[in-house]
């Protein structure tokens, strides 16, 4: 299975935040209560307090303290109040601990920090930040797409220090972005032809994140109108009102800015459909919904900007065969409409694998339309998975049936081999000895040395690659002192 090009998404609700690491979430959350204790809804004091005259720096950094030192996350309600050399900001692109964060330009009294989404791109600049330690040595990670508090911003330089990170409302992972209000998957009708059973590996992949999906299809010159017309009813029966358009003659293209505007979206599909093509497009000036500022100019030019610019193409894992920094470092770019699009180079086969066979049938939304509209009854058993077994309320007469069947096969056997390869006790790998006093004792069963050896060494690599995407997942929880490039950035500081 290649993880490389892999598509992982998963979506948190902030409720359900980082199920998978349940301590974290708890002290995530006990952190957010904590702040909301201590910052209770006195907002307009605040303001009140924000627009009069700083006299007292010191003093005014006592209250700081709050928000960047003792680094609880912040609630999304958070105003905190903001020295002149403190904002919030969107982290658009990250690369190992140095982070691009969008600010608003002006001082940070003027500005709002809820505006920053709508705030027009003239009063916008990109700072280039370091992640404080303490967030790192607390392990609490800083995505592309999270909003942040940057501290010790030196405005000349355009350098700054994140401080602290707001809760986030949604997370997905490959490509890792926070606060992802929207999926878009693109296709195109021809070259490349569409393809329903790959259609709907990318669609149950974006569906899986419980986000809203979009589905676009590309390159509607290339077909005549019947073919498009019989797509269109045919993906209706699948549960989507897709949006036909082409790139190429601007068709379409305009009502496709307006379903992005102000939402933060992540763009998927196979390469070739035109992705870069509408992203393009989307970002030029001459888009309908365009504010008319001049985007191509909205960041100037800073220290690093070069540096992320090499590693999109920089060099390939051998081990993985991913290219490393081709395929992991997503950036948000901003949109001429507003809004912003994760940029997602080399995500190309969803993987699924964050898909049970248990969580498939709702990412189809066939399935979730005969189980709604059955209720309040139900199958049979709990658990069904809805492949005929008696009492199932999911009938087999509609088109991606066979899909959905081959589906669920593909993930019982990854779910199978998973259990084998990561150690989990199976019935097959234990066998019964008679011991003492006749009594059965459990001991696992010794395969033959040469298997052994081999499947160690499997089991090994296979942690190393794991080992390895973790390292990739946690680039920037890396220290500066063991990274070239953050020593010598570092060391131009006076
Ligand atoms: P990506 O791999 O999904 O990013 O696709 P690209 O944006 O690189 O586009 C792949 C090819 O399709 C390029 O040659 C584009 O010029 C072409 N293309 C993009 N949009 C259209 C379209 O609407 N019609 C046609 N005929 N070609 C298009
Ligand atoms: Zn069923």
């Amino acid at each position: 299975m290649s993880f490389g090009s892999s598509l992982i998404l998963r979506h948190r609700a902030v409720a359900a935040a980082a199920a998978p690491l349940p301590v974290f979430s708890n002290i995530i959350r006990r952190f957010s209560i904590a702040a909301r204790q201590r910052n209770p809804n006195n907002v307009s004091k605040r303001l009140q307090e924000r627009q009069a005259p700083n006299k007292n720096l010191l003093k005014a950094k006592e209250r700081f303290k709050d928000y960047s030192s003792l680094a609880p996350v912040l609630s999304r309600d958070d105003h905190p109040p903001l020295s002149e050399s403190q904002a919030i900001g969107l982290v658009a692109a990250s690369h190992a601990n140095i982070m691009r964060v969008i600010v608003p330009s002006l001082p940070s009294s003027e500005a709002s920090d809820e505006g920053l989404e709508q705030s027009s791109s003239s009063a916008r600049i990109e700072l280039l930040c370091f992640v404080r330690n303490l967030l790192k040595k607390i392990k609490r990670r800083v995505m592309v797409g999270d909003k942040v508090l940057v501290g010790s911003i030196d405005w000349v330089d355009r350098r700054g220090m994140i401080e602290n990170v707001f809760e986030r409302n949604s997370e997905i992972l490959d490509p890792p972005v926070a606060n992802v209000d929207h999926l878009l998957v693109f296709f195109s009708l021809e070259q490349p032809k569409l393809e329903p059973f790959s259609l709907t590996r990318f669609l149950v992949e974006a569906e899986s994140t419980g986000l809203p999906v979009t589905l676009a299809l590309n390159k509607t010159e290339l077909v005549d109108k019947e073919t498009l017309g019989s797509w269109k009813s045919r993906l209706r029966s699948w549960g989507y009102e897709p949006l036909f358009c082409s790139v190429e003659s601007g068709h379409g293209i305009d009502l496709l800015a307006f379903k992005l505007r102000d939402l933060t979206t992540v763009i998927v599909g196979p390469s070739g459909v035109g992705k870069s093509s509408l992203i393009n497009a989307l970002r030029s000036k001459n888009n309908p919904v365009s504010n008319g500022t001049d985007e191509d100019n909205w960041f100037e030019p800073i220290l690093g900007s070069k540096l992320f610019e090499s590693q999109r193409v920089g060099e390939v894992s051998t081990r993985s065969g991913r290219g490393r920094h081709t395929t992991r470092n997503v950036s948000l770019l901003p949109l001429s409409g507003g809004g912003f699009i994760a940029d997602t180079p080399g995500f190309n086969q969803p993987s699924l694998l964050k898909v049970t066979k248990q969580s498939l049938a709702q990412t189809f939304p066939e399935i979730r339309k005969m189980l709604s509209a059955n209720e309040p009854a139900k199958c049979s058993f709990n658990n069904c998975l809805h492949l005929g077994e008696p009492g199932c309320i999911v009938k087999g007469d509609w088109e991606r049936y066979q899909y959905y069947f081959q589906l669920v096969d593909e993930i019982r056997i990854r779910e199978e081999f998973q259990l084998r390869t990561f150690g989990t006790k199976r019935e097959g790998d234990i066998r019964y000895k008679v011991g003492d006093m006749g009594v059965q004792k459990a001991e696992p069963r010794l395969e033959p040395k040469k298997h052994r050896r081999q499947s160690r060494k499997r089991i090994n690599q296979s942690l190393l690659d794991e080992l390895e995407e973790e390292l990739d997942d946690d680039d920037n929880l890396l220290d500066e002192e063991s990274d070239p490039v953050l020593r010598a950035l570092k060391n131009e500081d006076p």
